[in-house]
């Protein structure tokens, strides 16, 4: 990927490889099932009703923060039956506020994320593509004040092989100009190896495990790296 590359633009992904995103979940996910095991309900019982929960709801209604609420309160009252919730009530609704505290504060950005793309933009044409739910992920986009690195943000419901074929053949770029960058497996690596991409998978330590699946095995168009600070070694 270095002297003979012919790349001209990176994609980047934006939730856990810009900024912070997956640990708001994370914390609400470990309050809530600490919250409920006070009650007698074991751990394991709440994390497996939480995910069955997720699994459906992503794939009925998507993604998103008001999704995330609406699972955690009906996991919360589907409960009604086998403990008395009146009475953690209050504490679960601190939950659900302090969950919500975190959207109406900028995203926060990883400290090495600016100087980078300003340097990786001296050379190539960045592009951001994230996924969720499109006015939340527009906001964060915007209170972010990274956009003026970027040509363009692609702001996506889904990030899957036929999202990137879309947007390769509405902006007509050929497969072997293009890098995509991001945390995911699923969503960010496996699909751009499938089509031709360049990758470059920068794990994370809290990606969501719905984003996490096995690597394309044998991928030369791949490269792993620690952080987003190792950018630049690979494409200068
Ligand atoms: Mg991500």
């Amino acid at each position: 990927m270095k002297k003979t590359s012919k790349i001209k633009r990176l994609i980047l992904d934006a939730d856990d490889t810009l900024w912070e995103n997956n640990i708001y979940y994370i914390n609400t996910a470990e309050d809530f099932v600490d919250l409920i095991t006070q009650s007698g309900l074991s751990k394991e019982k709440i994390e497996q009703d939480f995910q069955t929960l997720e699994r459906k709801v992503v794939k009925e209604m998507g993604y998103g923060s008001q999704n995330y609420l609406y699972i955690l309160r009906t996991v919360f009252e589907q409960y009604a039956s086998v403990i008395n919730i009146q009475d953690i009530t209050p504490e679960f609704e601190e939950i659900c506020s302090e969950f919500e505290s975190h959207l109406h504060t900028p995203p926060k950005i990883f400290p090495e994320v600016p100087s980078i793309l300003a340097k990786l933009g001296e050379k190539y044409q960045l592009y951001i593509l994230t996924k969720g739910n499109i006015e939340e992920q527009k906001q964060k986009l915007e209170k972010s004040e990274l956009l003026k690195y970027f040509q363009q943000a692609f702001v996506e419901s889904e990030k899957d092989i036929n999202t990137y074929r879309r947007i390769l053949k509405d902006n007509q770029w050929a497969v072997d100009e293009i890098c995509m960058i991001g945390n995911s497996p699923k969503s960010d690596i496996n699909p751009a190896l499938k089509l031709g991409m360049c990758a470059v998978l920068i794990p994370y330590q809290h990606t969501w495990v719905l984003e996490d699946e096995p690597l394309l095995p044998n991928q030369d168009r791949l490269k792993i790296v620690q952080s987003f600070s190792d950018l630049p070694s690979l494409f200068y």
